[in-house]
């Protein structure tokens, strides 16, 4: 990813495979917020394999991504797990919890 993450700063990060419709793990997401509304995100289309990066502003979940190649959208799920863990793992219990509605 051209933009470097400022760990210190981030307030939500997730890396994680994604499946394609076959089951198989052909794509990669690497998402990070600031904000927890903008997000920045880098991911390989499990579909078509195209690799592209962005930024969206996400609302609540389910959030789902559409890969400019093939028009294929794709539910980047069980993101709170990995914000969970991020959370528990720093110790951080200040005001993170902002993308449950
Ligand atoms: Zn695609």
């Amino acid at each position: 990813m051209d933009k470097e993450v400022d760990y210190d700063r981030v307030e939500y990060a997730t890396n994680r495979n994604l499946e394609n419709d076959e089951g198989e793990e052909t794509g990669h997401i690497k998402m990070f917020s600031y904000d927890t509304e903008i997000y920045f995100f880098e991911m390989t289309c499990p579909y078509c394999g195209h690799e592209f990066e962005d930024e969206q502003e996400l609302g609540s979940r389910p959030w789902w991504i559409e890969c400019p190649e093939c028009g294929r959208s794709t539910n980047v799920f069980r993101i709170k797990d990995a914000h969970e863990r991020k959370v528990k793992k720093t110790g951080d219990s200040s005001d993170v919890d902002l993308d449950e509605v």
